[in-house]
């Protein structure tokens, strides 16, 4: 299997992925509750895909700029801009790799948001990481000091370890959790990725009717301390770090029971 830049810049996307748009009301809380206590107003969505988080932040009084690689989302963004006639909401076109490029001339941002266990997404080979790196770098380029990455990924040690998915309705309403599958995709001895397969529920469009249909999903054979330690490597040894799993903060990363990993990281502010 080829695998693509961004499997999400593609036009059926969002019709394929809709349930992610149904956020459970744990996460609202607990995403606003992160914010908040951190005084975090004006935000970066750098992974804003239809702008489900955005959209709740704003609606939560923030001030929001949201960017994704694929138009195939930002269209539907768009769409929701225009619909509920948000002038003020930002709405651009960016790549994490080429973030200061893509958007110049931005003021510094309280909080960058990299959610939805996006930043998997792009493919990259632990322990070097060179592209999560790149990633990551950027995103702190457009903190203020003191403000916060908050960056999410799906808990792979136990589909690397165990070759087992933790699967529950976290993020999500939970009439909407798809059953998945995985395949740990090797090269000479090296993990290269993990397929992820989700059995999406689809309208056949000549019968009108719900079908299943499996959607491969390519993510990066990331570690949770392994991304733990790149991003403090990033942030400094000095940085404010802390870790969720599952929204709850956790001294080490459960990796048997969780679904999704939280970290949060904050800018060092300067003396
Ligand atoms: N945060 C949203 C979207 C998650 S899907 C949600 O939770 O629903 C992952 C998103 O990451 C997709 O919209 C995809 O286009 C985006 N993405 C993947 N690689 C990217 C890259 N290199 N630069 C910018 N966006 C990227």
């Amino acid at each position: 299997m080829d695998v693509k830049a961004n499997p999400f810049d593609d036009g059926d996307a969002v019709q394929k992925l809709g349930p992610l748009a149904e956020r459970s009301e744990e996460y609202k809380k607990w995403l606003l509750g992160v914010l908040r206590s951190n005084n975090c107003h004006r935000i970066l969505d750098a992974a804003c895909g239809t702008g489900v988080d955005s959209l709740f932040l704003i609606e939560h009084g923030m001030d929001v700029v949201s960017c994704d690689d694929a138009e195939a989302m930002l269209s539907y963004a768009r769409s929701e801009k225009e619909r509920l006639e948000l002038k003020d909401w930002v709405v651009k076109q960016a790549n994490w790799l080429t973030l200061t490029e893509d958007l110049p001339s931005y003021e510094p941002f309280d909080a960058v948001l990299c959610l939805g266990s996006s930043i998997l997404h792009l493919v990259d080979l632990p322990p070097a990481l060179t592209l999560h790196r790149k990633c990551l770098t950027n995103f702190k380029k457009f903190l203020k000091p003191g403000g916060l990455l908050l960056i999410d990924h799906r808990n792979l040690d136990s589909m690397l370890d165990r070759g087992v998915v933790v699967n529950r309705n976290v993020y999500h309403k939970d009439d909407t959790l798809p059953s998945v599958s995985i395949d740990v995709i090797e090269k000479d001895g090296v993990r290269q990725r993990v397929d992820i397969i989700y059995d999406m529920v689809v309208k056949c469009e000549e019968t009108g009717k719900d079908k299943i249909e499996k959607v491969t999903m390519p993510l990066a054979p990331v570690h949770v301390n392994t991304f733990s330690s790149l991003l403090k490597e990033i942030f400094g040894p000095n940085c404010k770090y802390s870790l969720y799993g599952d929204l709850n903060l956790q001294e080490q990363g459960d990796t048997e029971n969780t679904v999704y990993f939280q970290h949060v990281v904050y800018e060092c502010i300067r003396e």
